[in-house]
């Protein structure tokens, strides 16, 4: 594990979108501005780093906020489903295959 800057609140420890208060502390880090992380990750391609859901004001639902999420078993590939997006091409949420990283491990 290491730690990173909490990107959601961009490490400032305080809730991105102030729910419910200007004075809210970052439901990512708790106000501490850095999270753990473990020692090999990804960026998020779901919401690009920013740790923030890309339609709605929430934590992304696949990087949980960090930004960043734990590197895939490699070999790896681009996932074939959402074309590396990380999003389902339809509904936008997810994509189910690779669980909106992006990339998936090659099976052999
Ligand atoms: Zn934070
Ligand atoms: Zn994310
Ligand atoms: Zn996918």
């Amino acid at each position: 594990m290491q730690m990173t800057e909490c990107a959601f609140c961009d490490a400032m420890g305080l809730d991105p979108f102030k729910i419910p208060s200007p004075f809210s502390k970052c439901q990512v880090c708790w106000g501490r501005g850095t999270v753990s992380v473990a020692d090999k990750t990804i960026m998020c391609v779901y919401c690009g780093g920013s740790g923030k859901h890309p339609e709605l004001r929430l934590t992304c639902p696949v990087c949980w906020g960090k930004g960043v999420v734990n590197i895939v078993r490699e070999p790896t590939m681009i996932c074939p489903e959402c074309g590396g997006t990380g999003r389902a091409p339809e509904s936008k949420l997810p994509c189910l295959r690779c669980g909106g990283k992006g990339v998936i491990g090659v099976s052999k």
